[in-house]
């Protein structure tokens, strides 16, 4: 596989970063990452735009044009023959000359930019009716911010996992927040429910067009918190992400939803996002 490093196209096994770049020694790096379907990028100017808010957020230089960005896109998406998958994208504050809390001066210090292709064969056919567990929200207090501090997502998978399920949906002060790496919801009544946007929660690009798509069909949409006994009282329940687009929900712990087949939401949802978001794709 070719990968992109600054600037460089190269073999996956020849790309090299400093041991002491600070995406790797702090966490201090943000990513993104974008469906690739037929080829072409989806949603790819809202993830551009995102990925300027988190390195703004945190006071980061943005070392590439959303011009060249897409070009390193299309590029790698070339390159590695990809026709259904995921590119990843991470820039971190750059490696300083040694370990110290405090952010080097901006003018000595590059930020590091790395990007690959992940190829995902049938990602767009592939639904999966999904189990959850519920978990206490632990991270920090900046979820909007889209960085690479995913332990605690990694260790909540791994709960899931030991528990027979394929997610965990986390919860905090008695409210769910959002899965390990995506934007959740419940159906009730024909009514769409998820949290509202705040520093709570990642302002998923899939949930804003998703939200979107659901006005223009009709569908009413109401943006506010729930708990895991309301969702699982739900006639439905699914979540939304870059990788997963829409993707239902048939069991939350113990309780079984929908009989555990995917609600028509979900499905109708899903359908209309791939149709959509083709038609914007670049
Ligand atoms: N929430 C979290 C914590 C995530 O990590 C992600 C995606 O990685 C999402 C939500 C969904 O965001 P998007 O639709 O932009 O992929």
């Amino acid at each position: 596989r070719t990968v992109y490093v600054n600037g460089e196209y190269l073999p996956e096994t020849e790309a090299r970063i400093s041991i002491f770049d600070r995406g790797f020694l702090f966490a201090d790096a943000v990513y993104e990452v974008t469906s690739v379907l037929g080829g072409k990028m989806i949603a790819f100017d809202g993830h551009a735009e995102r990925l300027k808010r988190s390195l703004s957020e945190l006071d980061m230089d943005n070392p590439i044009s959303t011009e060249d960005l897409l070009e390193v896109h299309r590029e790698l998406v070339r390159l590695n023959g990809i026709d259904e998958g995921l590119i990843y994208l991470q820039i971190s504050r750059g490696a300083a000359s040694d370990r110290d809390f405090a952010f080097p001066d901006p003018d000595e210090v590059k930020p590091t930019v790395v990007l690959f292709t992940q190829s995902k064969p049938g990602l767009a056919e592939t639904v999966r009716p999904m189990k959850v567990i519920s978990i206490d929200d632990i991270r920090w207090g900046r979820r909007d911010i889209k960085t690479v501090q995913l332990l605690y997502p990694s260790m909540g998978k791994m709960m899931a996992k030991a528990a027979g399920a394929d997610d965990a949906w986390m919860v905090e002060d008695g409210y769910v927040t959002e899965g390990t790496s995506n934007n959740v919801y419940i159906v009730k009544d024909g009514k769409i429910i998820t949290r509202a946007l705040s520093n709570d929660i990642l302002h998923g690009i899939t949930r804003a067009a998703v939200l979107r798509y659901a006005e223009e069909a009709q569908m009413e949409v109401e943006e506010r918190n729930f708990t895991i006994e309301e969702a699982q009282n739900a006639d439905e329940a699914f979540f939304t992400s870059a990788s997963a687009f829409v993707m239902p929900v048939v069991q939350i712990d113990d309780k079984k939803l929908g009989g555990g087949e995917p609600g028509r939401v979900a499905l109708r949802l899903r359908e209309i996002y791939l149709d959509e978001s083709l038609k914007t794709a670049v």
